[in-house]
């Protein structure tokens, strides 16, 4: 019976990810793991998830996100934290509809044809699907949310957040429908907030076009990028403190191509160095432009279809697109000789950020946010410290931004969305401004009333995420017990959409700020450094990453690299790293199972017997806790990982379990066992580690888990387990310093074999003089002779009395050092000859660079990269002689 239970228990050769994740993560969500319960007596942490958009699956920027929050959420959980993690997913707005609509050309169809219910039951369907994908792969990722918690931006929850948002901030006067220059994308048909346009600098022409003076000869010459606009034009500007100019103003122009007479004004925002210093004024499709005519008292002329067709106002160049009209109109001035002179010129370009088409500045009728009120109270929640940046740096972004805050367009021109809660009367013109939908007008009681057909900007219900999540407006149990979050983890890149107006909004309706720390993570790059896009092909899909390494590697490679607000390099090598050390816990945890007699259920330790490589592993275990957790709290994940990483590989991998290996085959009567040890500090770093390999860890966890003491058999997951403490007493530095020693010394005559090239199954013979070391160092002979195969071995507590023998090797360490007869090594003489050859070969190529890099011709000719590179060669190559000189003195 022992013996098929043994081989029932036994743990496969190797670690195959595919096969356990799946079932713990179903593990953890039927035992409840994930949800949170609300302990009044306890501070609660918390992290609403940024919720990624429905256009697609997720990117590997989401699996860094996911697993960035998993590790805090994962953590506090184990401290013991009621801990909230709560998912969500965004309608997205323009960008899904981008993707929706794109879906319906390749079917032939655009919106319009389908009309505006239909086409929401597309986008409703697309959602579902987008949600369905998007959950799972938040699984597979390993992600331990609420689920039970999971928000869309379109619930009615969230919905019924947005209308009272605007309603609250309408009725305060602080959103207001105006007319105003914005940013029109030709392609989407709405109207975009200055944040969703992407500047690009283009090489383009400044064209100098003559304009006639109507009423007397001569004439004035304006400068102009965009010649299509000259058709907008409703006056000529100049400064006026420009002598050259002061004559014409008040006399009026021809516009050429439209000969419509337009007047010449003094503004003061005229730059008499741009250009000619007279400038053309076209109010409605240039946002400074906008402002001299409304200083000016001059009419606005909209010269574009919705569609950036020339509209009727373009005379002769009707229903041309804009682009055709430009070319059009040039050749006309040409003819017509007042097109004096073109030059190229690089300026900037707006692009719609969703579809990449060049952007129009139009005059329009739009709902905006003031939001100078709002960012003043979002600039103090900073400063006053209530709110914390990390990295730190970002702070002077945020307030630099907030400071020159500029009024935010919300209303866009789609279908997809949250519908703009106003509703205008046919009867009379007044408006209706609810939160339930309007079913008459609130000032003559007519029901001839019609609602706004815009719906408003996507980042409007992101920016109430933090609290419409919790159940605002009502006040609800979690809002007054979850609000505000712990932490908000996001990328940089969004910190002026999204995480800025989570700050004046979350204030603004709830009086407090959304959350305590504002943690940036980077942007993700390939091994070359560069930014992932599908146009370069370089995108690394996180599913199929996981699939090839295991979550565990995916995360360890994200995890590792990271640091606040620093981008991060996903390397191949890297994903190895991680599934090689999922491996090498495996294959530890094997040893370690294999090792604890079948029915052994004593593991306790026996503190006062314990030898110095066990309290020297117990003494590094609560070191690394100790650091790791700071660091966490720092949130350095990184680099704590990194160091559990080095603790669980370098030391306890190996060194504590290849010096154990020696200690059970050679086990003496009355000794204690190694077990125990083995057992604790491998369970309390698998603990250590959940929070960033949480998959591999479980496994291993269970695996270990009838091993341990009887308390622990109660615990169903190692997810609801602990976090490890470290405990201060249990820092040992002297059997630090011993074990430091005895590494050093197998270290070394490893290294030294290697040098010599000594064959592996060669024994080796060693003189090792460790001072007042000695007497704890003896007790280590077996594991050095047998780790090093070195035999035999003497140690000696005396200083060595110089020199050594003859034809002996000698390494000086930190507390010791070791002599090692060459003949026990290698065949002296041919050892010699060997190195001198290798000397003289090398002092060869050292001269040569070295004259090389004398030579003028050279120095001068060749490109500085070449020269560099042979600097570089030079250093290596003395360096190896070098080496090589060291070694030959034997
Ligand atoms: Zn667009
Ligand atoms: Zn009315």
């Amino acid at each position: 019976m022992a013996e098929s239970t043994q081989i029932q228990d036994e743990m496969p050769k190797a670690y195959e990810p595919r096969k356990v994740e799946g079932k713990w993560y179903q593990f953890w969500v039927e035992k409840g793991c994930f949800k949170v319960e609300i302990d009044p007596g306890k501070r609660p942490f918390v992290i609403i998830m940024p919720p990624p958009n429905v256009t697609g699956e997720l990117h590997i920027g989401h699996a860094l996100t996911a697993t960035l929050e998993d590790i805090m959420t994962r953590w506090h959980r184990m401290k013991g934290d009621p801990t909230l993690w709560l998912p969500g997913v965004d309608h997205a707005g323009i960008a899904a509809q981008v993707v929706v609509e794109q879906l319906l050309a390749e079917e032939g169809l655009d919106r319009h044809q389908l009309g505006r219910d239909k086409f929401i039951e597309r986008m409703k369907q697309w959602a579902v699907e987008c949600r369905g994908t998007i959950a799972e792969q938040h699984q597979r990722l390993g992600t331990s949310c609420d689920w039970s918690r999971e928000c869309f931006t379109l619930d009615e929850g969230p919905s019924r957040a947005v209308r009272t948002a605007f309603v609250r901030l309408y009725n305060k006067g602080l959103i207001y429908r105006g007319e105003r220059i914005i940013n029109w994308c030709p392609r989407c048909a709405t109207a975009l907030s200055d944040l969703e346009v992407d500047h690009k600098d283009i090489q383009g022409h400044l064209y100098y076009v003559r304009y006639h003076l109507a009423e007397d000869d001569g004439f004035i010459t304006v400068a102009t990028t965009r010649p299509e606009t000259i058709l907008g034009d409703t006056a000529v500007a100049v400064n006026p403190k420009d002598e050259r100019f002061r004559a014409m103003i008040g006399k009026k122009v021809i516009l050429p191509a439209v000969n419509r007479v337009i007047p010449v004004v003094a503004d003061e925002v005229v730059d008499p160095t741009f250009g000619t210093g007279a400038v053309k004024i076209t109010p409605a499709h240039d946002p400074v432009d906008f402002e001299v005519a409304q200083r000016q008292g001059l009419p606005l002329v909209n010269i574009l279809n919705p569609d950036a067709t020339m509209n009727e106002n373009a005379g002769p160049y009707t229903g041309l697109d804009r682009f055709a009209c430009r070319e059009a109109i040039l050749s006309d001035l040409e003819k017509d000789g007042l097109l004096v002179k073109v030059e190229p010129y690089s300026h900037s370009v707006g692009h719609c950020q969703r579809c990449q088409t060049t952007i129009e500045p139009i005059a329009s009728k739009q709902w905006f946010i003031n939001t100078q009120p709002l960012a003043q109270a979002a600039i103090n929640a900073v400063l006053d410290g209530r709110i914390t940046i990390i990295p730190e740096r970002f702070t002077k972004v945020y307030l630099n931004w907030m400071e020159n805050i500029r009024d935010w367009c919300i209303s866009r021109q789609l279908w997809w969305g949250h519908r703009i809660p106003v509703w205008y009367c046919h009867d009379c013109g007044e408006l209706t401004v609810t939160i339930e939908e309007a079913k008459s007008c609130c000032h003559c009681g007519s029901l001839n009333i019609e609602q706004d057909p815009d719906v408003l900007d996507t980042w409007f219900s992101s920016a109430l995420w933090t609290h419409s999540t919790l159940g605002w407006p009502d006040d609800s149990e979690s809002l007054r017990y979850f609000y505000p979050s712990t932490v908000m983890e996001t990328g940089y890149d969004i910190l002026f959409f999204w995480v800025a107006r989570m700050v004046m909004m979350g204030l603004e309706d709830t009086g407090d700020i959304p959350f305590r720390t504002v943690y940036l993570h980077g942007l993700i790059r390939d091994e070359k450094g560069e930014k992932m896009s599908k146009i370069k092909g370089n995108v690394l899909n996180p599913i199929e990453t996981l699939e090839k390494y295991g979550t565990d590697a995916l995360r360890f490679a994200l995890s590792t690299g990271t640091s606040p607000g620093n981008d991060l390099k996903l390397t191949t090598s890297r994903l190895e790293a991680g599934r090689n050390f999922a491996n090498k816990l495996w294959n530890a945890t094997r040893f370690v199972v294999r090792s604890i007699e079948p029915n052994r259920t004593d593991v306790k330790i026996q503190w006062d017997l314990l030898p110095v490589e066990d309290r020297w592993i117990l003494s590094r275990l609560n070191g690394t806790i100790s650091s790791v957790t700071s660091l966490m709290e720092d949130f350095q994940f990184g680099e704590a990982q990194r160091q559990i990483y080095e603790f669980l590989w370098g030391e306890f991998c190996d060194w504590y379990i290849e010096i154990t290996k020696v200690r059970l085959r050679s086990v003496s009567e009355g000794a204690p066992s190694p077990i125990p040890v083995l057992v604790y500090v491998l369970e309390t770093s698998l603990r250590l580690l959940h929070p960033y390999m949480p998959f591999v860890t479980e496994e291993l966890w269970q695996n270990l888990k009838s091993h341990l003491p009887s308390d622990w058999q109660q615990v169903e997951s190692i997810m609801i387990t602990t976090y490890p403490q470290a405990d201060k007493a249990a820092i040992d530095p002297q059997s630090e310093r011993i074990m430091k020693s005895v590494i050093e010394i197998i270290h070394s005559i490893r290294n030294a074999r290697a040098q010599y090239k000594v064959e592996s199954t060669r024994w080796i013979e060693a003189q090792v003089y460790t001072g007042e070391l000695t007497s704890a160092i003896t007790p280590y002979t077996q594991a050095i002779q047998t780790l090093a195969r070195v035999r035999p071995v003497t140690f000696s507590d005396s200083i060595r009395e110089a020199p050594a023998a003859e034809n002996a090797l000698v390494l000086v360490l930190k507390e010791s050092e070791i002599v090692i007869p060459m003949e026990s090594m290698v065949d002296v003489e041919a050892e010699r000859k060997r190195l001198q050859k290798e000397i003289e070969q090398s002092q060869a190529e050292v001269v040569q660079l070295e004259a090389r890099l004398k030579d003028e011709a050279f120095l001068t000719k060749a490109p500085e990269a070449i020269v560099d590179k042979e600097r570089s060669k030079l250093a290596m190559k003395q360096d190896k002689l070098e080496r090589l000189k060291q070694q030959i003195k034997f």
